[in-house]
């Protein structure tokens, strides 16, 4: 499959797992030459995104293929996989929950398996702006704070994500908008009591969340995205 059907195939899993924010958010997958990244158009909803309205975007953002500008946002995708070489693909979403959770500014816990994904550490976030990370100094100061981490919360903003394909980039999106989901839910309720310690977290990150899970999911969000 080519990098840029992956990142059709990735954008629509987004929409499939309703990380839809009208036409705003991305997924964007490495050129295997190394030219840039792979990143829909502006102006189509991730489920409207196909093999017409995506973009090749250079490391100076720059559109290669493709017409128009690119999303003003792209840099979080360059600087992210400029810092690191691992990764091959990137998502950036506005996920409400993940939005209304990094507005508590409380620790997400491990509650349930979807928070395990960050072993009972909590989650990285970016503070320098609540704003658009429009210039490639914001893009590098997101790509420090994510570091080595699967993904982060961008306070009244929304999360990014990153793996080492499409499947684990999208699923760590979809994990942690779920886990802030579940521990918002749990919060409107009461005081959380009852969670992972540090230990069990640790073990159920590598427990439920092996690659092969991480596939299952991202398979199944693919089949959904591709109906469409
Ligand atoms: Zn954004």
């Amino acid at each position: 499959m080519s990098a840029a059907e992956l990142a059709v195939r990735a954008t629509r899993a987004l929409a499939a797992a309703g990380q839809a924010d009208m036409v705003w958010g991305h997924a964007a997958v490495r050129d295997p030459e190394g030219r840039g990244i792979w990143i829909k158009a502006p102006g189509w909803g991730l489920e409207e995104v196909d093999a017409d309205r995506v973009q090749l975007v250079s490391f100076d953002a720059e559109v290669l293929v493709g017409t128009g500008a690119p999303h003003k946002e792209c840099h979080i995708h360059l600087e992210i996989m400029r810092r690191r070489p691992d990764v091959h693909c990137t998502v950036h979403t506005h996920a409400q929950a993940a939005v209304a959770f990094a507005s508590l500014d409380t620790p997400l816990l491990p509650v349930s398996h979807e928070a395990t994904l960050f072993g009972g550490a909590d989650v990285p976030r970016f503070t320098l702006t609540g704003g658009l990370v429009e210039n490639p100094d914001l893009g590098r100061a997101l790509a420090d704070t994510l570091g080595d981490a699967p993904a982060a919360l961008l306070p009244k903003h929304g999360l990014v994500a990153a793996g080492d394909g499409a499947g684990s980039a999208v699923m760590h999106a979809v994990l942690l908008d779920r886990a802030c989901q579940t521990q918002l839910m749990a919060m409107a309720a009461g005081p959380v009591r009852v969670y992972s310690d540090a230990a069990e977290a640790a073990a159920k990150r590598s427990q439920c969340w092996p690659p092969r899970q991480i596939d299952a999911g991202w398979n199944y969000l693919d089949r959904k995205g591709s109906s469409r």
